[in-house]
């Protein structure tokens, strides 16, 4: 079934050392070269695109759709964003002197790539997580060492396989592989590593890189509420929160987690799901196109036995499960305790919605705060002074209101968590920046010695007072 063949151990520290050695030759630091790759990415994106689909399909049931808007577009949209900026982005930064004693000197900030970076993807969305990240590694001038995740096994046989006939082979390798392969990866020394996924791995990738003090960014998950406000647009709200929450069927590292609304509204608000959810995926999601499917028997082991807690009275709607097709329907469950002790304890990551009754904002408020600032923040609301509110008195990576995940699409908008779901931002600009070295420079004149002498042994009265 597997189509992945990984890449032998052996090959590992080679193909770093290699990358290594590409890194001083300075073939990357060119941004003529720079460019010329993230024109082959391009191409790589559009002529592959609907094999790219094929694999996407074969992995996830990604609706042709959702592999255009959630995976293709941003890599092709970020690539020509850097190339159009790249000039600009690399150019040092002149600074403005502030010790008259280097009046006469030069000060200023080269943008340097880091050296060998490793980036590691996740399979919810196996391109756009894995080449978002080597787009600003390229444009920062860096070589890349580019690790799939074995769980979309198709898209990652298609990057390994295709990948290498755009970008030059000699300084961004493919390697493919599961948990030994990437732990052999982690002990080598790399100047940064780039890490999607869950935060117990993301622990393991922080130790590793400590042991070299390398910097890590790392872009983890975490339990993003959606609170819908007494003064939300409530159709609105549920046509922008359904389509978010059910977009790749619940694999979104943003989608919403849990829904917080006040308790006169959760009668209307599951009423106006069911209507949404009918227009959607009709009254069979399973025949749908649009709805996709769990990536895999482990995942899908692991939602059935969150809904497992649940008696047919909570399932307010959906419930139905197909092993064999790797289905869950698209299900509510309402009330939800804001202590559950199972779906209100982890990161659900599938189609299941839990709604939590609260009295008012305050309490919603609460319930966020007892835990981990979470990756993303929804709020519904239409005044300012509510969202306002909520905004002042909480925290997450980033926060969209009146929508769902939209904000991933905005490329101004730096993408990334706080503490536990994640360290650092990256798309656009963000992304050229975790990949460059900011090197502080300054050039002395050789000229006014007299004055540089006033700092020279031996120290006396006369030249302290200068
Ligand atoms: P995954 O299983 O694909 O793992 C991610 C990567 O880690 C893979 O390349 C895998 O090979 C590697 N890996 C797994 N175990 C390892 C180990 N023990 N040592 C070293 N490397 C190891 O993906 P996942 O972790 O199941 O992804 C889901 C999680 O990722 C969710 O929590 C989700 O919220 C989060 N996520 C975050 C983002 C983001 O951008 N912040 C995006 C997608 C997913």
């Amino acid at each position: 079934m597997s189509a992945l063949v990984y890449t032998p151990k052996e090959d590992l520290i080679p193909i770093v050392n290699n990358l290594r050695q590409q890194f001083n030759t300075g073939i990357t630091k060119n941004i003529t070269f720079r460019k010329q790759q993230l024109k082959n990415l391009i191409r790589f994106a559009e002529e592959n695109s609907e094999a790219i689909e094929a694999a996407l399909w074969k992995d996830l049931r990604k609706h042709k759709m959702e592999c255009g808007v959630g995976e293709i577009s941003p890599i092709v949209d970020d690539c020509h964003f850097l190339i159009k900026n790249l000039d600009k982005f690399s150019s040092p930064t002149y600074t403005k002197k502030r010790f008259l004693m280097n009046a006469a000197d030069k000060t200023y900030i080269r943008k340097e790539a880091k050296g060998v970076v490793l980036v590691i993807g996740a399979w919810n969305y196996p391109i756009n997580l894995l080449l978002m990240p080597v787009v600003g590694a390229i444009a920062a001038g860096n070589c890349v060492l580019i690790k799939p995740s074995e769980v979309s096994q198709h898209t990652a046989e298609l990057i390994a396989r295709v990948l290498p006939k755009y970008l030059d082979e000699r300084v961004y390798t493919v390697v493919n592989g599961g948990v030994d392969e990437t732990t052999i990866l982690l002990e080598q020394k790399f100047d940064h590593i780039f890490y999607t996924g869950n935060g117990m791995v993301g622990k393991i990738v922080m130790t590793a890189a400590a042991k070299h003090l390398t910097p890590v960014t790392l872009e983890l998950g975490g339990k993003s509420p959606a609170i819908i406000a007494p003064d939300a647009d409530l159709a609105v709200s549920v046509n922008r929160l359904i389509w978010g929450k059910f977009f790749n069927n619940g694999q979104t590292c943003v989608a919403p987690d849990y829904v917080l609304i006040t308790k006169d509204r959760v009668e209307p608000f599951i009423e106006a799901v069911r209507k949404t959810l009918i227009e959607y995926y009709g009254d069979e999601p399973q025949k749908s196109g649009s709805y996709g499917r769990i990536v895999s028997n482990r995942q899908f082991d692991r939602l059935k036995g969150l809904l497992d807690h649940f008696d047919q009275k909570s399932i307010v709607i959906g419930g139905q499960t197909d092993r064999d097709d790797l289905f869950i329907a698209p299900t509510i469950i309402s009330p939800v305790s804001p202590n559950d002790a199972h779906i209100m304890q982890q990161e659900i990551f599938g189609p299941i919605l839990p709604i939590i009754p609260v009295e008012d904002m305050d309490e919603a408020i609460e319930v966020v705060n007892t835990r981990d600032h979470p990756l993303a923040m929804y709020i519904f609301s239409s005044k300012a002074s509510t969202y306002n509110k909520i905004l002042d008195r909480t925290s997450s990576g980033g926060v969209l209101v009146n929508d769902t995940l939209m904000h991933l699409q905005e490329l101004s908008l730096p993408f990334g968590g706080v503490g536990p779901s994640g360290t650092g931002g990256y798309h656009g600009k963000a992304s050229f920046d975790i990949f460059t070295h900011e090197r502080s420079t300054m050039v002395k004149s050789a000229a006014m010695e007299s004055l540089n002498s006033t700092r020279y042994p031996p120290y006396t009265n006369d030249k302290y007072k200068l």
